[in-house]
């Protein structure tokens, strides 16, 4: 059974580009949801189990790092959800607070459909 999958970010755009990498990357889910902020991917995850969530770090309002940290703390059956950050910042600090904050891993921008399923498949 295929994986459904939670795309965060605020910009329309990139969301866009985002669904369309991960279905060149040849990654299949059984479907896909859209959040446009932290807080409505909260709402989403606080609502549906999903398998796979892709979140955006700079996002207005609720940051990618304080969206982690809240599902992770707050929403304890989501443990098994796996949330990859999609992200300009690649420094090892960056990385060791995303982790720290519960992400299983991230995706460096720019980004190619290779990097999605090298990224993603060990995941599913
Ligand atoms: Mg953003």
């Amino acid at each position: 059974m295929a994986d459904t999958l939670l795309i965060i970010d605020d910009s329309s755009t990139m969301r866009r580009i985002v669904k369309r990498t991960v279905r060149m990357s040849g990654l299949s889910f059984s479907e896909t949801f859209e959040a446009e902020s932290g807080e409505q991917g909260f709402e989403k995850l606080s609502a549906d189990a999903i398998d796979v969530v892709l979140c955006d770090v700079n996002m207005t309002g609720m940051s990618g790092i304080e969206m982690v940290r809240k599902v992770r703390t707050e929403l304890p059956e989501r443990k098994d959800t796996r949330i990859i950050m999609v992200t300009t910042e690649s420094s090892a600090a960056f990385v060791a607070e995303a982790m720290k904050a519960g992400a299983d891993g991230y995706i460096s921008k720019p980004f190619t459909p290779e990097k999605f399923t090298e990224k993603l498949t060990p995941l599913l």
